[in-house]
């Protein structure tokens, strides 16, 4: 089986989507990534998730990625003795240093770095930015604020401070824990929260060591300054927008996703585009016209992937939501303006053999229209280079890694297969054609386009094409 699109999609398990059955009917409907989000999940609970995942992955015979989402520096206030407190504008509320549960004039803020950092003057900004507060009194061990947006606060609510600067190292203590259980239970993508500098990627890069590949949620303005260099050590990015509507005014957030999209292109990272694309699914069975209109804008955008969050994780029709993404992709990518915007997108390939052989690998498939590019790749790079070039054509990679197919279940548009290494090339050749027929993209007499490297099992060899013809065998010559 293979999927009508070349965007996939990242589900979030949470409550709504833990047991096996759950996460097997999500499939099917078009997860391609399972993503685990470490600040709800305890180390068994991961363990039990990650075993899930791979026992339906063993059932329907095809790769699926795990992505394990560090919670990060995210700063939360404390309990409430009632669960949750109802503050209005006006009202003066205070975070302090005291452990009890707090009511409507206090809660506990368990966080020094911050009553040593904030200023009168600077902004709190509560639950996700619904809530906002204005600081009238900053003392060593308690910020008396005044409400401008009052509304409903609840036990353990996140906080942002988007006018302080606040010290804070880019991995917690949990964080590392977190890293470590993930790279052991084996997930394949480790995704780190409120990157802030690129030395905070190179940090997590250097504790991950190859175990997984490392995504950067970019949800702080300090890490759009220095885009660049962030994506030269992640393997790819996220535009985490719900933190990023609420750090940056809310309306320039569009314009931050475009510069993010396009720069993860040029770099030829994977990108993700997440959080409330399809917000009232958490509720409702259909979508508003303006969250369809979001998950196409980033389609349309040729991003690898976008993300359910709490819509599969706690929603009521996690089903529902995953197939919705699903049918919005696939309408979009058959409209005739999809190719024509992904193509004005293009960036000039490095001067390396494998974006030169990347980039004649497109312009041969397209212009025969051959129904498959089969690409072989061993660590997956190769088949990076290949999305990056967003050809029309189904992309297949062949790996005899399994970690490789499950990383590259996150790239636009490739469709993973693992195979046992090849003896010879006259093998690899034939094999393409059987497995570009096997899985449903070429029949017998169809010329594929398939790239590959000598001397076999080198890596970093994709140095030839070869445009060969499906005998009635399957096998290609
Ligand atoms: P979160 O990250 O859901 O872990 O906060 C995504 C985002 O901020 O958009
Ligand atoms: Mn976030």
């Amino acid at each position: 089986m293979h999927r009508n699109r070349k965007v996939k999609i990242l589900a979030t398990l949470g409550p709504a989507s833990s047991s096996p059955e759950m996460i097997e009917k999500l499939f099917m409907a078009g997860v391609d990534v399972f993503r685990i989000n470490m600040s709800h999940t305890s180390h068994q609970l991961l363990a039990t998730l990650y075993g899930h995942i791979r026992h339906v992955e063993a059932k329907v015979g095809r790769p699926i990625g795990v992505l394990c989402d560090l919670q990060g520096p995210k700063i939360r206030i404390g309990t409430f003795a009632d669960k949750e407190v109802r503050i209005a504008a006006g009202d003066t509320f205070a975070f302090d240093a005291d452990k009890t549960p707090g009511d409507v004039k206090r809660v506990y803020l368990p966080h020094p770095e911050i009553f040593a950092a904030a200023k009168t003057g600077d902004s709190l900004l509560l639950n996700d930015g619904r809530l906002r507060v204005e600081i009238t009194d900053a003392q060593p061990d308690k910020l008396t604020t005044k409400v401008i947006f009052g509304g409903v606060l609840s036990d353990r609510k996140g906080v942002n401070l988007p006018d302080t600067v606040i010290p804070i190292p880019a991995l917690t203590e949990k964080d590392r824990s977190d890293l470590e259980a993930a790279a052991n239970v084996g997930a394949d993508w480790i995704a780190l929260s409120f990157v802030q500098r690129p030395e905070d990627v190179a940090e997590a890069r250097k504790l991950v060591a190859g175990r997984a590949w490392v995504m950067a949620k970019i949800e702080k303005p300090s890490a759009l300054t220095c885009l660049e260099q962030i994506m030269t050590y992640a393997d790819g990015i996220m535009v985490a927008r719900g933190d990023l509507g609420v750090e940056l005014p809310i309306e320039s957030v569009p314009a931050r996703q475009k510069q993010i999209t396009r720069a993860a292109r040029r770099f030829g990272r994977p990108v993700v585009v997440a959080t409330q694309m399809l917000e009232s699914m958490v509720e409702e069975p259909v979508p508003t016209r303006a969250e369809v209109s979001d998950v196409a804008t980033a389609v349309y955008e040729g991003a690898d992937a976008v993300m359910l969050s709490a819509e599969s994780a706690t929603g009521k029709w996690p089903e529902k939501a995953v197939q919705t993404m699903d049918r919005v992709a696939q309408n979009v990518e058959r409209d005739i303006h999809y190719t024509n915007i992904i193509h004005a997108q293009r960036t000039e390939p490095e001067p390396t053999v494998a974006d030169a052989i990347s980039a004649a690998a497109r312009t041969i498939a397209e212009t025969l229209k051959v129904p498959a590019i089969v690409c072989y790749t061993g660590s997956g790079p190769t088949g990076l280079r290949i999305a990056r070039e967003r050809p029309s054509n189904p992309v297949l990679a062949l790996t005899p890694i399994p970690a490789t197919a499950r990383r590259l279940a996150l790239a636009w548009g490739i469709h993973c297969v693992l195979v046992p290494d090849a003896q010879s090339i006259e093998e690899m050749f034939s094999r393409a054609g059987e497995i570009a027929c096997r899985e449903g993209f070429a029949k017998a007499g169809d010329r594929i386009l398939i790239s590959a490297g000598i001397p076999i099992g080198t890596p970093g060899t994709t140095n030839l094409l070869r445009v060969a013809t499906v005998g009635k065998d399957g096998r290609a010559v």
